[in-house]
């Protein structure tokens, strides 16, 4: 038997050091072939990698928007630098097609590090100011602290750059759990700051499973922030666990967005949006289209051409940058998105393609063919609950308010669409959606100064933007007493005595 490739996978001071967890397999999802095995971070190792971040938060905090700026700066060259390097680990560990990795997930974490250069110079406030006569008032946004970050596995570098990045472009440092099936770019992205000069324990990597690192990670006492990406259940326990410290907490969790096509809208651009929309990342993406709510007199024809662009997809080896789809994340997690199709075939929706393991795929890889559905309840498991996979059910309305009746009908609120040539309604119907982002003809774009971030079971709390470093301060007020007087006049509230 050979025995699996040994994985550095715990990061502090400035260089990797020795785990003493128990030891965990990586699996290249997409032909279930080993990547190595890494041993996990068991809570002395996280207790080492706080105390890191402990010992480095003085310097940073104190170091100058200017200085945090310049090592920004110098950290969006290196991953420059290793960009093909990142992009090669991000599919393997994850089966995304290299195309999606090269072309947007490293980009965008490029994007994002030399965004929070320049955030770090701007943290805006109130201008200094008399409120009271007697005093001038101005507010200080500082540090919060350690803060311990979990981050999930459909984009493991972006999601670790957008929590990382704002909390230390803010003055904080920061200890980050990936998640324990792709620690691989995460780590990638420690060294790559630890090149570019940013001062060792500033941000410190953690890898190792929910249950074990991360609950260690979320309840120490030296970390004073919690920032979680990943689902809604986990997201919830997480809270509760903070919650026992009076710690701060940012949740970035679940979504089943929604897309509205109206009667007046462009017919084809719904199409193609909504196949891009909910294919991207094999649909396992916060955001992706996974309903879409069709105008009863444009549900047919949406169909059809949906299943005709869905059928000229390229499912395959995600390291041919021919390939559209790659696999999903395991076999267990296709598993689970066959089950929710399976269920809602036999409770009577319609399937249009897919619904199958491609003919010939291997199995131990997680390939799940694209998937149309039509005819489920609006209050099915399938409309309701976040399946993260290639998945799209449609869905028909007939009039503005009940589309938007049933775009809002599920727990989730991350994001929407709607798709129409009506600028008025398109104003209208924008702000009766309840996500923390909507499209208008389009579906899925972000960018690093606009937020992103959830409303209701998709929690709260905003990344990216410069409203991600407001998440990752305290906010002080600082009073100073201007004339000088012993005795002043709002005393009077005490004293009843003005001769005392
Ligand atoms: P998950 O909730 O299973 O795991 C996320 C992270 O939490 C992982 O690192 C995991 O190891 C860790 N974890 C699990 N249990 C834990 C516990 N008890 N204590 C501490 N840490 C624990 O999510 P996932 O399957 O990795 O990712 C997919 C989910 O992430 C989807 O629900 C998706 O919508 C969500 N997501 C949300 C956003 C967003 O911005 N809102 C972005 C990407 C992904």
């Amino acid at each position: 038997m050979t025995q699996s490739k040994m994985l550095e996978s715990l990061y502090f001071d400035g260089k990797y050091q020795l785990a003493s967890g128990e030891q965990l397999e990586l699996r290249n999802p997409a032909d279930g072939g080993s990547l190595g095995s890494f041993a996990e971070a068991d809570p002395n190792d996280v207790d080492a990698a706080v105390q890191s971040a402990k010992a480095a938060l003085p310097g940073w905090s104190a170091s100058t928007p200017a200085e945090r700026s310049a090592v920004l700066l110098r950290w969006a060259q290196e991953l420059s630098s290793r960009a093909e390097e990142l992009a090669q680990l991000e599919s393997a560990q994850t089966g995304k097609p290299i195309r999606l990795a090269r072309e947007f997930d490293v980009p965008g974490t490029i994007d994002n590090t030399e965004f929070f250069a320049g955030a770090a110079r701007q943290l805006g406030g109130l201008a200094a100011g008399e409120y009271s006569a007697q005093h001038t008032s101005m507010v200080r946004r500082e540090a919060i602290g350690v803060v311990g970050s979990i981050a999930p596995w459909n984009y493991p570098l972006q999601m670790a750059a957008w929590k990382v990045l704002p909390a230390i472009a803010a003055g904080n440092t920061i200890v980050l759990k990936p998640s324990e099936l792709t620690p691989g770019t995460t780590l990638a992205f420690a060294e790559a700051a630890t090149a570019a000069g940013l001062p060792n324990g500033v941000f410190n990597v953690v890898a190792g499973r929910g249950l074990g690192t991360g609950e260690a990670l979320v309840s120490h006492p030296d970390v004073a922030m919690t920032s979680f990406t990943g689902s809604t259940a986990v997201g919830r326990k997480i809270m509760e666990l903070a919650s026992a410290g009076g710690k701060r907490v940012h949740l970035e969790l679940g979504g089943k967005a929604p897309m509205l096509v109206f009667e007046d809208a462009d017919l084809e651009a719904a199409a193609q949006g909504a196949v891009a929309g909910s294919m991207i990342n094999a649909g396992q993406d916060c955001t992706a289209v996974t309903r879409a709510y069709l105008h009863v007199s444009l549900i047919d024809r949406f169909i059809e051409r949906v299943s005709e662009l869905l059928a000229k997809l390229r499912i395959g080896d995600p390291l041919n940058p021919d390939t559209d789809l790659g696999s999903l994340i395991s076999v267990r997690h296709r598993d689970r998105v066959a089950g929710f199709v399976d269920r809602a075939v036999a409770a009577g929706a319609v399937l249009h393609t897919g619904g199958r393991v491609p003919e010939g795929t291997p199995s131990a890889a997680a390939y799940y063919s694209p998937t149309l559905l039509s005819g489920a309840t609006q209050d099915s498991e399938l409309v309701q609950q976040e399946i993260f996979g290639p998945v799209l059910v449609v869905l028909p309305f007939e009039s503005e308010d009940q589309a938007i009746r049933l775009a809002n009908d599920t727990p989730f609120g991350l994001a929407a669409s709607v798709w129409t040539k009506d600028v008025a309604r398109a104003m209208r119907t924008s702000s009766a959606i309840q996500a923390g982002c909507v499209w208008v003809n389009d579906h899925i774009p972000i960018i690093s100064e606009m937020p992103h971030g959830g409303y209701k079971a998709s929690g709260f709390g905003k990344d990216m933007s410069v409203f991600s470093l407001e998440e990752y301060t305290n906010l002080k007020h600082v009073m100073i007493e201007r004339e000088g007087q012993a005795v002043k006049a709002w005393h009077r509230t005490v004293f009843s005595n003005p001769a005392r």
